[in-house]
């Protein structure tokens, strides 16, 4: 049994006492313990990031960006174990999982570039003699409440930039999958952040993470993962000025019209459908496609989904992982079974497999109603909803009635339909003949309407969040 830490006020707290069990997913064997942490530890949390706060702030931006340099390199150093960690804690096909820990290395070294994206602007306004600078300043300990479908990039994209902007943060990781965030914050004091500036308490979000977002002394806590527990946590700071970036669900979708490349289409959509097992924010979870082409792109997408690979999720040959547990497999058969009541018909998978764990197969679903709960509502699983459209207008209005707004793509040869479509997308995020999910580094990334704040991780945006901008203005004559 590996037995993984909490980081608080420079201390390891290990797993005695109170503990979560952290399950793999892909055997339903229990392989670690981290410390279940209560009010006590959130405070001297608290405590530490606050006293931390004004040396942090004091440290020139470009050493605070050598650390994130030592800090990614560090991480380099233990990938072997820390993608061990990740491909169990969340369930991943070690290739997932080598993926998304690349991807939160180089976040790190992303951030250690931009020091210099902490700039201002001056002014010489209509005064004689005066002369305005802006100065984007630190605005004191953060918090981050991070979800369990990415349990290594979603720590990374709050970390590095939250500190990069001189701020300390407290990342509270998903109960599921809380290893991968100590990693992150263990090698940040090895890399030499003072006591206070990265810590994780682990441990219940209701407990734990209410706490942290409520005690005063935190500037912001940026969230990602749920709308309903994002509004609550909103709801909950609104008599308050802490600020607060959403980063919710999706209901992603890939509009593929008659003239588009459809095997390029198909092989794009399977790749965002069915990565991290349809378990990612930006997952391509409806295809809405020209009536045209609507069983010469089906039969495409159901050869690929019956292609994938479920198994040891340590094999290379595996591409398909399992879901979280046992309450999301029923949350998506629910899903499933109501789409069959409304009529749809399930085409591949729509079944849970015949593997220790909990798995569920990559499934379509085709004819399904537009207004129905399949067409609108997050799965968060491997189910991809087939409707058919009648034209490019007809794709635009499916596409944009759902409440979500998070990532949207188009296949099509046409340049009039894709520019039609990427400027009527009512979503953060536009792939024109690419997919929905897979966003690079210095791409803002964010939601409109129920996925999110619209405040934008990713890239040098993500600092906005982070800081204040102060206007100094000096008289020289
Ligand atoms: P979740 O249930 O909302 O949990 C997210 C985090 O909030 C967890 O750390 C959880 O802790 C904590 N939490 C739960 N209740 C809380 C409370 N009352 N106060 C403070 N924190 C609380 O979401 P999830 O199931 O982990 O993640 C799946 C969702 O995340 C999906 O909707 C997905 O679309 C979304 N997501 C969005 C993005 C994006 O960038 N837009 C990226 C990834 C995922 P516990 O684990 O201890 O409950």
């Amino acid at each position: 049994m590996r037995s993984v830490n909490a980081l608080v006020a420079g201390e390891q707290v290990s797993p005695n006492g109170s503990v979560l069990d952290v399950v793999d997913p892909a055997n339903a064997e229990t392989f670690a313990q981290v410390p279940s942490l209560d009010a006590d530890a959130v405070t001297r949390a608290v405590d530490a990031a606050a006293a931390a706060a004004p040396g942090w702030a004091a440290t020139p931006p470009q050493a605070r960006a050598a650390l994130l340099a030592r800090t990614a390199d560090l991480l380099d150093a233990r990938a072997e174990q820390a993608i061990d960690d990740l491909r169990r804690e969340g369930g991943k096909p070690r290739a997932e999982a080598a993926g998304e820990w690349g991807k939160s290395v180089a976040t790190f070294r992303y951030y250690a570039g931009l020091a210099g994206a902490l700039d201002g602007r001056s002014f010489d306004g209509g005064t004689p003699g005066f002369t305005t600078v802006t100065r984007q300043e630190p605005i004191g300990p953060t918090v981050a409440i991070t979800p369990w479908n990415v349990p290594a990039a979603s720590p990374a994209r709050k970390l590095a930039p939250a500190l990069l902007a001189g701020n300390p943060m407290i990342v509270k990781p998903a109960s599921a999958t809380p290893i991968s965030a100590w990693h992150m914050v263990d090698a940040l004091r090895e890399a030499g952040a003072p006591d206070g500036v990265a810590q994780t308490v682990s441990g219940s979000g209701r407990v734990v993470g209410n706490a942290l977002a409520l005690d005063p002394r935190i500037a912001a806590v940026s969230f990602t993962g749920s709308t309903s527990v994002g509004l609550d946590l909103k709801h909950a700071l609104s008599h308050t000025l802490t600020r607060i970036q959403l980063e919710l669900g999706g209901k992603n979708a890939a509009v593929v019209l008659a003239d588009a490349d459809l095997d390029a289409a198909a092989d794009r959509i399977i790749a965002a459908a069915y990565a991290l097992a349809g378990q990612q924010c930006t997952a391509t979870s409806r295809v809405i496609v020209q009536q045209d082409v609507h069983d010469a792109l089906l039969e495409r997408l159901v050869a690929r989904a019956e292609a994938l690979v479920p198994g040891d999720t340590a094999e290379a040959s595996t591409t398909y992982g399992p879901l979280i547990d046992e309450a999301q497999l029923d949350t998506v058969d629910g899903f499933v079974r109501r789409a069959i009541d409304d009529g749809a018909r399930v085409v591949t998978g729509g079944k849970r497999l015949d593997l220790v764990g909990t798995w569920y197969a990559p499934t379509i679903v085709a004819g399904v109603d537009r207004t129905s709960e399949l067409a609108r509502e997050e799965v968060f699983g491997p189910v991809l909803a087939v409707l058919s459209v009648t034209d490019v207008d007809d794709a635009i209005e499916v596409l944009n009635g759902t409440p979500y707004g998070l990532s949207s793509a188009v296949h099509t040869s046409n340049l009039h339909h894709a520019w039609k479509v990427a400027g009527s997308s009512e979503h953060g995020v536009v792939a024109i003949n690419g997919p929905t999910a897979g966003i690079d580094l210095p791409v803002p990334f964010g939601g409109f309407a129920a996925s999110g704040t619209d405040s934008k991780e990713h890239g040098p945006e993500s600092l906005r969040f982070y800081t204040r901008l102060k206007s100094v203005t000096w008289g020289w004559a």
